[in-house]
């Protein structure tokens, strides 16, 4: 009975994936996505594939980069939050976005000190700095020290491992200041 029960708590689960975005508090299935907590998660990369979708996982556990130019938040410019696709950390403000020409959604400083931690990664012959979540380590993408003013740094990020969210009265600010 048992058996007959997850099969069909599964099958309605795979329907679901199609609207995993509609939820802000929570992920589908991803019982570890949170905006609010903050607590540290640590996951045997087993159970983050039970979690996560394949191109997130791809990108977060497997150190994947999506092809330049072809990520949803490359050239978006919509004033909000950017979180991590894998846990819901808040990563980056839009204020802190900028339009660099690398193909990839770019940022010149985080959303604050504790959001991202980073490592050196010496991979492929070049010497370049990993960012990861600070909340569930997900791989962002890297750092590198090319950026604007006032940082002089380009965080230079996959789409696919961020999350957006619209903030309608930051937007109305934004645009009063900005007349
Ligand atoms: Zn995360």
């Amino acid at each position: 009975m048992s058996a007959i029960l997850s099969i069909i708590f599964l099958s309605c689960n795979s329907q679901n994936k199609e609207s995993k975005k509609d939820s802000m508090e929570t992920k589908g299935t991803n019982a570890v996505y949170s905006r609010s907590d903050s607590a540290k998660i640590n996951l045997a990369d087993t159970e983050w594939r039970k979690l996560l979708p394949e191109d997130v996982y791809e990108i977060a556990r497997e150190k994947g980069t999506e092809r330049p130019f072809t990520g949803k938040y490359d050239k978006h410019k919509e004033v909000g939050t950017y979180y991590c696709a894998a846990c819901g950390n808040p990563l980056f403000a839009s204020n802190g976005k900028f339009e660099s020409s690398c193909g990839w959604p770019s940022f010149f400083e985080p959303i604050s000190k504790g959001s991202i931690v980073y490592a050196p990664d010496n991979a492929y012959g070049m010497k370049r700095t990993e960012v990861m979540c600070g909340r569930c380590k997900a791989h962002l993408g890297h750092v590198f020290e090319d950026g604007p003013p006032p940082s002089g740094l380009r965080y230079c990020i996959n789409s696919v491992i961020l999350d957006f969210e619209k903030a309608k009265d930051a937007e109305k600010e934004f645009k009063a200041e900005n007349k």
